[in-house]
């Protein structure tokens, strides 16, 4: 029994310690991530595709990857699992387009399924780094001592070097980003409009901050104590939003893959849907609001 509490112990500690290694030149730490890239549509090739006007789809074929270009200068959004990163830059060289021309790296929320890429498409590509300010901190952590995952899901930390706030614009060129604070699934989660367009016709773009809680701890958790608070804000904050196209950090969320199946049928509207971000919100706090309850039901029943 010793040697087996020792052996979880020095496992604990190798997880632990895992991308606090120092790594070779020109490589992020991507030491011990298979935890994270165990659903293999995280890592299934795909094909680039055109949202709208200057917006692709980047990534493998089940998370969002966005590119956006603009006139100084290109802005990805996410970057995958760690081994998505040459993946993701195959596919941004395939448009002709050089990923040394990004500028800046968005990220929606600091979990190894959406930051796990970024340390190694920073370094490939010279670009800034920009989270929100309450983020920043997991991701410099890897992921380690995540309120609801402990050290789980831990991938290459990243240095970001440029923190967002609620309702920040931030402008590239002729692109304005906005980030709007849906905190919850991660307290820095992080909701970004901008506008593309396609001739004299500008729509709104939202990629949808993550709304779900995977057997989340949400009633007294230490860790983050106004976590259903949270959630609700951010429900109310996604309804509100003009939305003409909604993406989303994993694209079944928005049922991404069916409208651009139904769009290449020729259905040319077939990505938009301005009701899409309310509706997945209240789909969203649907769900959450049953989890809370069956959770507090669960708590008064322990007393
Ligand atoms: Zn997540």
């Amino acid at each position: 029994m010793r040697s087996l509490m020792a052996a979880i112990l020095v496992f604990g500690l190798i997880v632990q310690s895992a991308y606090a290694q120092p790594s070779p030149a020109g490589q992020a730490n991507t030491a011990n991530v298979s935890a994270c890239a165990n659903d293999p549509s995280w890592t299934a090739p795909q094909k680039p595709v055109r949202i709208y006007g200057n917006t692709w789809h980047v990534g493998p074929h089940g998370l969002g990857v966005f590119l956006i270009t603009a006139s100084t200068g290109d802005v990805l959004i996410d970057g995958g699992v760690p081994e998505d990163a040459s993946l993701i830059e195959a596919n941004i060289r395939s448009l002709g387009i050089d990923p040394h021309g990004i500028k800046w790296i968005l990220n929606s929320h600091a979990h190894c399924d959406h930051a796990g890429g970024i340390a190694q498409l920073a370094l490939d590509t010279g670009a800034q780094v920009i989270a929100s300010a309450a983020d920043i901190e997991l991701l410099t952590r890897g992921g380690h001592d995540d309120p609801e995952y402990g050290d789980r899901f831990v991938f290459p930390p990243v240095q970001a070097t440029r923190k967002v706030t609620d309702g920040e614009h931030l402008r590239l060129g002729d692109l304005v980003l906005t980030a709007h604070s849906t905190p919850g699934h991660t307290k820095g989660n992080t909701t970004w409009t901008w506008t593309s367009c396609e001739g004299k016709r500008c729509l709104q773009m939202v990629d949808v901050g993550s709304l779900s809680a995977p057997d989340y701890e949400l009633i007294d958790n230490p860790k983050y104590p106004d976590i259903v608070k949270d959630y609700e804000y951010s429900f109310a904050m996604v309804s509100a939003l003009p939305c003409d196209i909604a993406l989303a950090p994993h694209p079944g969320m928005v049922n991404f893959w069916e409208r651009v199946a139904k769009r290449e049928k020729g259905d040319a509207n077939a990505l938009m849907d301005p009701t899409l971000c309310r509706a997945y919100a209240k789909a969203a706090r649907e769900g959450f609001e049953t989890q809370v309850a069956k959770q507090r039901a669960q708590a008064a029943s322990a007393k």
